[in-house]
């Protein structure tokens, strides 16, 4: 309702809510993994058809993104999670291809250095949330504090965290302290949505494969992916508990299928578009002294 005026929402604008909201877990009590289907395209049936209404959320992202940055109070938060090769990097790159770079920044997290070590897990990703009026995206988050950290124990024994806070505990500690971080993010103006790359085990080997076969892809390849994917029913099991735990109204989960990528890329446009759009943005108002330097500018113009 920017400026008082009640918006009458487009079809597509209408096409676009309905799928993101598809896909979205606002509350994961009930959250089962096993009822999405990671092949899944709604009702559409090839990339050529998704395209034209890729396009269309692109450009409408476009439109936003400018506003956002304009009005510069608001700022979004995109998070990615998922399975190596689900295709987080291809995604990010065709759902953001629209918007202008300089309000929206990539931060890609890897595992923590020595100086992050020496922090809280929320500490380093803390430092890179977006400023007002910019779209931030983490492709990987503190999340991977309830995902890689949960499946390697080994890898919570290797974090300084003194031994007596190390509880069977402290998965719910972890699950609470996000929720807790999420809400005041959301509390002073940052949207948070999340996305998980939800792909299949025989997508994500064929993947794999190509990666070995193509040599345009061979740089993809990393023999540690193939290591990780001994361990795929364990982190199937963290990812569906993380929904479970931290899907909220305020930051909710976006469960997206990955075994077709222009349907994945869709989806997240949808999703994007609807926050942008849920955020009710509008460009700054030019009171009566701006007004009047505006019009004296264009005077002196004019003139020359
Ligand atoms: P790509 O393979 O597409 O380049 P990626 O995100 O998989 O992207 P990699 O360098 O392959 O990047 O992997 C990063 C690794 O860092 C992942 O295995 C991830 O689990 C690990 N990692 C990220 N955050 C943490 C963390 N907090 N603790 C431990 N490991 C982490
Ligand atoms: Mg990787």
């Amino acid at each position: 309702m920017c400026d008082g005026v009640v918006r009458k929402r487009s079809v597509q604008e209408l096409k676009t809510k309905k799928l993101a909201k598809a896909y979205c877990i606002e509350n994961g009590k009930h959250f089962q993994l096993k009822d999405y289907d990671p092949a899944d395209t709604a009702h559409w049936h090839s990339k050529e058809h998704a395209d034209e209404a890729l396009q269309r959320d692109v450009a409408r992202m476009a439109e936003l993104q400018d506003k956002l940055y304009a009005q510069d109070r608001w700022s979004l938060l995109l998070i990615f999670q998922a399975m190596d090769a689900a295709g987080k990097d291809g995604a990010v790159k065709h759902v953001m291809s629209g918007v202008n770079p300089e309000g929206c920044q990539v931060y890609s997290f890897k595992a923590p250095s020595e100086t992050e070590l020496q922090h809280d897990f929320l500490w380093r990703t803390t430092c890179d949330l977006p400023e007002r009026g910019h779209i931030g995206i983490f492709n990987r988050s503190y999340y991977e504090e309830v995902l890689v950290v949960r499946v390697h124990p080994e890898v919570l024994k290797g974090q300084k965290i003194p031994p007596a806070l190390v509880t069977k505990d402290i998965w719910d500690q972890r699950f609470e302290d996000i929720r807790n971080f999420e809400t005041h993010m959301a509390h002073n103006g940052t949207v948070i949505r999340k996305f998980f790359l939800h792909l299949s085990k025989k997508e994500q080997k064929a993947r794999f494969l190509a990666r070995l076969d193509q040599p345009e892809k061979n740089w993809k390849f990393s023999a540690a992916d193939v290591h990780e994917r001994e361990y795929w029913d364990d982190y199937q099991k963290a990812y569906e508990e993380m929904i479970q735990n931290t899907a909220t109204k305020d930051a909710p989960w976006y469960v997206v299928p990955a075994d077709n990528k222009w349907f994945t890329r869709l989806v997240i446009s949808a999703a994007v578009v609807e926050a942008l759009e849920d955020m009710d943005l509008c460009y700054p108002k030019i009171d009566g002294e701006k007004r009047k330097q505006l019009d004296a500018a264009k005077k002196a113009l004019l003139k020359k």
